[in-house]
């Protein structure tokens, strides 16, 4: 039994897919992460599997404005900026939403019959986006299955909020891509340290998922 689930009320799978747009996952990109070459076949199966067995996907989108104070921050380049090509995702995992939750704008009461959800966020976590902690609070119980870029960046932000509001969540080990090498090790054996389930795209593929975990149900309590 996963933790957080009643015997009758098993989480539902929602699988994640983080920032995979141009900026980050294409050469002419404006923070290229060289990693992310590897990954382009794997994000295309994982979403394919999931349309294919009526997984609600989550995708989150770094969303800036152009003169972003993230950017001289941290001193990355301007990246993102909402409605420029570099914030498109990359074909691979461009899909049209059923619904978009922006930063600033107004709760949008997801109707359940969504498949794909698009969530706009102003920083490196999926719940820097208010509209975002909202709807997973609204999805419990629930198992995020996530992956995307860059691994030691938006992903490990992402996940450590996760498993800090005490969801469940695998990370695909081989769908995600780091900016350095090192540092994307060893967020990963930070996940493992977590209780994040380490996965391959071929456990999903094959249906390992979803015959330990089960339900894909989507709705809304
Ligand atoms: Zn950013």
């Amino acid at each position: 039994m996963l933790c957080g689930a009643s015997a009758n009320q098993m989480p539902r799978l929602v699988f994640l897919d983080i920032d995979t747009q141009i900026d980050f996952m294409l050469p002419s990109g404006k923070l290229y992460l060289e990693e992310s070459r590897h990954i382009f076949g794997n994000l295309h199966r994982l979403l394919e599997y999931a349309l294919l067995n009526q997984i609600l996907i989550l995708q989150t989108a770094d969303t800036h404005t152009e003169d972003d104070p993230e950017f001289a921050a941290y001193g990355f380049p301007a990246h993102c900026v909402a409605g420029t090509e570099g914030w498109r995702r990359v074909p691979e995992t461009y899909l049209i939403p059923d619904l978009i939750l922006s930063s600033g704008g107004e709760w949008v009461q997801p109707s359940g019959r969504e498949r794909v959800i698009l969530i706009e966020k102003p920083s490196f976590s999926i719940t820097s986006n208010p509209n975002a902690l909202r709807l997973v609070e609204a999805l419990r119980p629930c198992h995020f299955v996530a992956f995307g870029v860059a691994t030691e960046g938006c992903v490990r932000r992402s996940i450590l909020s996760l498993r800090s509001l005490n969801f469940e969540v695998s990370v695909v080990i081989d769908a995600v891509a780091p900016g350095r090498i090192k540092r994307g090790e060893q967020t990963l054996e930070e996940f493992a340290s977590l209780g994040v389930r380490p996965l391959l795209t071929e456990d999903i593929d094959s249906g390992k998922l979803l015959a330990e975990d089960h339900l894909n149900r989507i709705s809304f309590r």
